[in-house]
């Protein structure tokens, strides 16, 4: 028995008849660029997240850059600021800030929850200081009270990178709406995944939903007339339809990966393995089951002649990367061990009950020591 690490085919699946009249809805409709379905689907993921205003947009990481390149328009943010990043994120995070002439500072995270650590974004504020990207890695939220705390004391914008966390929730507060503006992705292989790219900024502050709004459409609020220097980075009316397919299901799809993720944690009983630790069942949205093991290369390979494809989420952390040549020197312990002890598992709402307890089976098995 074979257990993928993802399987995009079955997860859509779920869903093909109404994916496929959605489409056919928008063919026949002979309009595909900003009209009635991306409204809808702002309006609703915007409903979703409890907030005044989503924006569609082309992808993850033109939500990120736009809320940046928005604040630096209304004069908020000026180039050269700093902004706080998690040294352990998905490279986006990154290029985000540093594409919008601004200064990224990666900081290290708590190694137990992999989010940022409050406390030490505390130490890293400089005078050069204006934000913090707190990334709600694998799924599960970031100490959002405290950082949004400690934003307002400091006088920081805390901006939320939520592409792994649609529908994670702390008091009924879900994730794009802590913070001053949130990112998501729509990635595929994203909890709330499109049939190509997509991506939103949320937020309910209205000066910044207008200027991304016109930042996303060549900087123009009526056709033809240019505000700003915009870009071109909109979601398009087919992905539109589809996400309000899958947003639909989404609640039920986050109930099925906690069920898997809770049979994780129960069945893989082993010195030598770490299973992730949640502080709040619903701040977690498991895109990504991660587990810490010493010898990870060891159980990945003992893992995939079990027939259990697994992933390294990440293997290279951004100081260390040939695009950030200027950090190579930095020396970041803490993100450094977990890129070397972090694996992924299967988990999405499409993986049955034989492929969970045959992965947990394969886990017990392993022959290695803490
Ligand atoms: C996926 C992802 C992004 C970027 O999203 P894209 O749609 O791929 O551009 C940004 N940040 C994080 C944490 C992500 O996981």
């Amino acid at each position: 028995m074979s257990v993928p690490f993802f399987d995009l085919q079955a997860v859509n699946a779920r869903y093909a008849e109404a994916l496929k009249a959605a489409a056919a809805r928008v063919i026949d409709s002979g309009w595909y660029i900003l009209g009635g379905e991306l409204e809808a689907f702002e309006r609703e993921f915007a409903d979703y997240c409890g907030v005044r205003h989503a924006l569609g947009v082309g992808n993850g990481l033109d939500a990120l850059a736009l809320i940046l390149r928005a604040y630096i328009g209304l004069g908020v943010l000026r180039e050269g600021d700093e902004v706080i990043v998690p040294a352990n994120t998905f490279i986006a995070t990154f290029l985000a800030v540093s594409q919008s002439g601004l200064v990224p500072v990666p900081v290290e995270p708590d190694p137990v929850t992999f989010n940022l650590d409050p406390a030490r974004v505390e130490l890293a504020i400089g005078p050069r200081t204006r934000a913090v990207i707190a990334v709600h890695l694998y799924g599960q939220l970031a100490e959002m009270p405290v950082l949004a705390a400690l934003a307002r004391r400091r006088g920081l914008l805390l901006i939320e990178d939520a592409a792994q966390a649609h529908g994670a929730a702390l008091d009924g507060c879900k994730a794009g709406a802590f913070g001053d503006a949130a990112a998501f992705s729509f990635f595929p292989t994203k909890n709330l995944g499109a049939l190509g790219d997509g991506g939103a900024v949320t937020t309910s502050d209205d000066a910044l939903a207008r200027r991304v709004a016109a930042l996303r459409n060549y900087g123009s609020e009526t056709k033809y007339h240019h505000l700003f220097q915009g870009v071109n980075s909109r979601l398009d009316e087919l992905q539109a339809a589809l996400l309000r397919v899958k947003l639909a299901h989404l609640d039920e799809e986050i109930l099925l990966r906690r069920r898997i993720a809770r049979r994780y944690r129960e069945g893989i009983v082993h010195p030598a393995i770490a299973p992730p630790q949640v502080t709040r069942e619903d701040g977690h949205v498991w895109h990504l089951f991660v587990l810490r093991c010493r010898r990870r290369d060891a159980l990945q390979r003992h893992l995939q002649a079990w027939g259990i494809h697994t992933q390294v989420h990440y293997p290279v952390p951004a100081h260390r990367q040939p695009a950030y040549s200027e950090w190579h020197r930095l020396h970041l312990p803490v993100t450094e061990r977990l890129h070397a002890e972090v694996l992924s598992l299967p988990l999405n709402p499409a993986l049955d009950e034989a492929a969970v307890e045959r992965v947990i089976a394969a886990c017990r098995a392993f022959k290695g020591n803490a």
